[in-house]
């Protein structure tokens, strides 16, 4: 029996090895990797720069402490701001961190302005985590079901609707932030209108609020630009960060700008492990490989590409609800739970997952090939038929 905690229901594989967009388990079979430890895998398994740079690292320094200076993590800050054009980073360890990091900059911001019970709105279908603050903030009744009482301060509107925001606004005072992913990933891969953004970016512009942009998933070169905003003009006051920005080694951030920077002073707010040598080296040489290699360009390419592909082999099937998504961030939406297909995806070596029951999820890892991506379709697209076509 096992000694850990009963908190995933894990699927009866072991791996031992990687490279590339390849995974190997104990028995020898190979396995392609379409979800990359859910959209953290940004380089792969194994990349020859990143295993070097990190070694490297390893041999010269993994952790100091945050009462000194770091200059990776100082390099990592400033790399964040010039590709996203924030103007402030907090460094942490997990998206949640990081969302936790956004949830109290907007209590204080609403604080140091004489708002006493600052509340934030957020979505339905939303996930920004687990942590208490976290998982109240997040729209899925099974992520917060038994961990009551829950956190205070969060109103909530269903996503994608504007006018649901203005009505919070006329009858709800003490609002100080909007909290939304720009491309719902647990929720779905639900993507909003492309005035969506623009539209909240006037409203909190109106009300002087903080427009706080969850890019954990959708951010770091998944939809085919750094950041997902970047497909709109607006900026955000707060971004958060996590899951691809180090390649697999756990590092988060939460970025201020505008009306955001320069909330925290010495004392608000803090982090043992955050942005140290090892996991800031992990990020610059992620954002450094990523830039050298055009991955942006790719990602958008071969997305684009992959997205059409499904939608013709799948979209006139009976049962394939929609095939949605930006980049390598693709979700098919089913008319019936669907959680099956992983374990038959697995047994012919493919890993995908199943998000919101029915939409399976892909994120593979921004250096998939063309041949790599073909070769997803081949085991996919039958697996999904086969299962449509049952009963
Ligand atoms: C995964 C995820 C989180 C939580 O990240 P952890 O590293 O698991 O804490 C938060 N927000 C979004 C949008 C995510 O996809």
């Amino acid at each position: 029996m096992s000694h850990l905690m009963n908190t995933y229901a894990r699927q009866p594989v072991t791996f031992t090895h990687g490279e590339g967009v390849w995974l190997w388990d104990v028995n020898g079979k190979r396995y392609l990797d379409a979800l990359s430890g859910i959209a953290v895998n940004t380089l792969g398994h194994a990349h020859p720069r990143l295993t070097a740079a990190l070694s490297a690292q390893i041999g010269r320094l993994i952790h100091t402490s945050n009462l000194y200076q770091v200059r990776e993590q100082e390099l990592v800050a400033d790399k964040l701001c010039e590709l996203s054009g924030m103007q402030e980073v907090f460094l942490c360890n997990s998206g949640c961190e990081a969302n936790e990091a956004a949830i109290k900059l907007a209590r204080l911001y609403g604080n140091q302005r004489g708002i006493d019970t600052p509340t934030i709105i957020v979505m339905e279908k939303a996930f920004h985590g687990r942590t208490l603050a976290t998982l109240s903030a997040t729209g899925n009744r099974k992520v917060q079901a038994g961990f009551e009482p829950l956190v205070k301060g969060f109103v909530r509107v269903p996503y994608d609707d504007l006018d649901a925001i203005r009505q919070v606004a006329a009858h709800t005072p003490n609002i100080v932030a909007v909290l939304v992913e720009p491309i719902q990933g647990e929720g779905g891969i639900r993507t909003p209108d492309i005035s969506y953004l623009q539209g909240l970016r006037k409203i909190c512009d109106e009300h002087e609020w903080l427009l706080m942009l969850d890019e954990v998933q959708c951010g770091l070169g998944r939809t085919g630009k750094w950041f997902a905003f970047q497909h709109t003009s607006i900026m955000p006051d707060v971004m958060t960060l996590a899951k691809g920005l180090g390649s697999g080694v756990p590092v988060g951030a939460c970025l201020a700008a505008g009306r955001a920077t320069g909330t925290f002073k010495p004392g608000n707010h803090g982090s043992t492990f955050g942005g140290n040598p090892l996991a800031s080296t992990a990020a610059l040489v992620t954002l450094d490989i990523m830039e050298q290699d055009q991955l942006l360009a790719h990602a958008a390419k071969l997305g684009t590409w992959l997205k059409q592909q499904f939608q013709t082999k799948l979209g006139g099937v009976k049962g394939v609800v929609a095939v949605r998504g930006q980049g390598l961030m693709l979700g098919i939406e089913l008319d019936k739970p669907c959680g099956e297909i992983v374990g038959k995806a697995r047994e012919n070596g493919l890993l995908v997952n199943v998000t919101a029951d029915n939409v399976i999820r892909l994120l593979p890892s921004l250096i998939f090939s063309e041949t790599e991506a073909q070769q997803l379709l081949d085991i996919l697209c039958p697996l999904v038929v086969d299962f449509l076509a049952q009963e």
